[in-house]
């Protein structure tokens, strides 16, 4: 080779070592910058990220990361990750972790400057360098909101969101403990006190359903305020609260709680400048034996309240064993009633009554009876109860209606030229106040051709001042059919006399009690005269029941009293009976 040639050789070997090196050089300030992008990513990142050294000596840190920790980023730089973990276990099984499985992710706790912890989502990787791990990444998420939204969703699950209380899930979970507890230690009694406010529902109904739930939630507060911390304190839903109350010493332990809360509630509740007053039944169950389920707990206080409340308002009852047969008598009851009603068991007799000036009888007053298969003809008191309790009085009763009427009219075709008899019926309170009871009455006339002028629809007086104002609005709407409206058995309930003339009732029929007195109770007598002064000056008829003596009749008659029925003219008929006695008196006179 000419050195010429050598030279030139040379000359293009170093140009290509420029060419590599100008080539390098850029590679290399692609990559800082590259790096720097990175770099600024990681800044911005809400994520928190930090690098340490194998040691664990922080070499980075990104701002999210040593704001979430309560640090200036440069006051963490060169300083032991570790300061950051609010566990030094936590710290040091940490390079161990990465060292041995390379990703390691985690939830912990972090601590800040301050001192408070907080929950993280820790995220750990090796960083590799040609020979070997030099450094570790460790990206960290703040979990504050996330366990927040957790633990919120826990407490929606568990709590009755108007109260706060504690609900049914809950509850039930806190009385299996309470089980578990007295399986273990043979002495330690608790009890489930299941309460209910007494008439809430017309509150609700009367004032709004804003105004009621304002009322649970002030009487949760109060209720609250007495218990002890031990006690768990649930809402089951409407107005009904219970009480777990632990380690009382026997049953008076569960009554006493009981009479703390009675006296409790009985103070006034100021709701929008009203004054309310309320009063709680309760039920409560011991937990002497036999639990196993805190289903059963509940049952057994559930009847205990049911018992509190026959009792009248402000009550409350212990569950006892005969409580128990008494319930399971009764489902039986209620199963037979309704099978009853299915196998056309009920019958309806019929009680002439008579006007006491004429001797005739002007119409008759239709009773239930129950033709049971083993136990015989049933008087209503014997069933109606029930019947009233399970609601199954509505569908029996509209059938008494139905059938009545028909039975009616088929004695009016019978003696098509005597005089119209009317039609007695008695109506539950559970059916004069269903909303389209005037419906159903108006149906039962299309469909068997009644006159309506000759039905009398007899409600009690108890009935009626139960829930005075929904009654008057139910009686409103019957008296609209052009039915007669009768007070039944009245004297024994408690209407207030200021009040009668507000409902649009026909007749008053006293009460049996006061006629049977007439001449061996005294004073008897005095209430029958004020009774019917009562109803002569309000534009009344009346009507006395339950006549069975020939000196209970002239008493009466002396008094101006203008109907009467009772076994001295009659007693109830069957349908045959019935007929039979209006075929032989013609003109329905006595
Ligand atoms: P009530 O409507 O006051 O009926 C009068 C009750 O007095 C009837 O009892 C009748 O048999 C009885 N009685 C009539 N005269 C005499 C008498 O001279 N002496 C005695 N000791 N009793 C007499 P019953 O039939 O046992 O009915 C009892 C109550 O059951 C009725 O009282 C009424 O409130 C209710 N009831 C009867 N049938 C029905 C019905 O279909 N529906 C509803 N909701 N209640 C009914
Ligand atoms: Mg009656
Ligand atoms: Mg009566």
């Amino acid at each position: 080779m000419s050195l010429s040639e050598a030279t030139e050789a040379q000359s293009s070997e170093l140009t290509a070592i420029l060419e590599k090196l100008e080539q390098a050089e850029t590679g290399r300030q692609q990559a800082l910058s590259a790096l720097l992008r990175l770099e600024r990513a990681v800044e911005m990142m809400h994520i928190g990220v930090t690098i340490t050294d194998l040691d664990g000596k922080i070499l980075f840190t990104n701002p999210a990361d040593a704001a979430m920790h309560g640090y200036p980023v440069e006051e963490l730089l060169g300083q032991e990750a570790s300061m950051l973990s609010a566990s030094d276990e936590h710290s040091r099984q940490s390079m161990e972790q990465v060292a041995k499985i390379r990703v390691w992710e985690r939830e912990t706790l972090d601590t800040r400057k301050d001192g408070s912890t907080f929950p993280v989502l820790l995220i750990s990787d090796i960083v590799e360098g040609p020979d070997g791990p030099v450094a570790i990444v460790t990206t960290c998420l703040n979990l504050t909101d996330r366990k927040r939204a957790e633990q919120q969703l826990i407490e929606d699950a568990l709590h009755d969101p108007l109260t706060g209380l504690a609900n049914r899930s809950l509850l039930i979970h806190h009385l299996d403990r309470s089980l578990g507890r007295a399986r273990r230690q043979k002495n330690y009694l608790f009890a489930v006190l299941l309460l209910n406010l007494d008439r809430f529902q017309v509150i609700n109904d009367s004032m709004g359903h804003a105004f009621g739930d304002q009322l649970l939630v002030l009487v949760a507060r109060r209720l609250l305020a007495c218990l002890r911390p031990t006690d768990a304190f649930a809402r089951l839903g409407g107005d009904e609260f219970v009480i777990l109350a632990e380690d009382i010493t026997n049953e008076t332990g569960a009554t006493r709680v009981a009479n703390r809360m009675r006296d409790l509630l009985a103070a006034p509740f100021i709701i929008d400048d009203k004054e309310i007053f309320v009063s709680t039944s309760i039920g409560i169950a011991v937990s002497t034996s036999g639990y196993s389920q805190p289903a059963q707990l509940l049952r057994d206080a559930n009847l205990a309240l049911r018992r509190a409340k026959t009792r009248g308002k402000g009550n409350h009852e212990i569950f006892d064993t005969a409580m128990h047969q008494k319930a399971v008598a009764l489902l039986e009851l209620e199963t037979d009633l309704r099978r009853g009603l299915e196998r056309e068991e009920f019958r309806v007799f019929y009680q002439p009554i008579v006007s006491l000036k004429s001797g005739k009888v002007t119409g008759m007053e239709a009773l239930l009876r129950w033709q049971h298969p083993t136990r015989g003809l049933l008087a209503p008191d014997q069933f109606l109860s029930v019947a009233e309790e399970t609601g199954m009085i509505q569908e029996i009763g509209w059938w008494v209606l139905q059938e009545a009427c028909g039975q009616t009219k088929k004695w009016e075709d019978l003696r098509a030229d005597a005089p119209q008899l009317t039609l007695s019926v008695n109506l539950s309170g559970r059916q004069f106040t269903q909303p389209d009871a005037a419906k159903t009455i108006g149906s039962i006339l299309d469909s068997t051709g009644f006159d309506a002028r000759h039905l009398v629809l007899e409600m009690t007086e108890h009935a009626i001042m139960k829930e005075a104002e929904p009654a008057k609005r139910a009686l409103s709407q019957l008296k609209a059919l052009n039915v007669q409206l009768h007070m039944d058995d009245f004297g024994t309930g408690y209407a207030s006399l200021s009040y009668l003339h507000r409902f649009p009732i026909d007749t008053l029929k006293i009460d049996r009690s006061f006629i049977s007195g007439i001449g061996t109770r005294l004073g008897s007598a005095e209430i029958v005269r004020t009774i019917i002064a009562l109803a002569k000056t309000l534009d009344m008829q009346v009507i006395a029941e339950g006549i069975e003596t020939r000196e209970q009749l002239d008493e009466l008659k002396d008094l101006e009293c203008d109907l009467g029925q009772g076994n001295y003219f009659h007693q109830p008929l069957g349908s045959d009976a019935a007929t039979t006695f209006l075929r032989s008196h013609p003109d329905f006179s006595d």
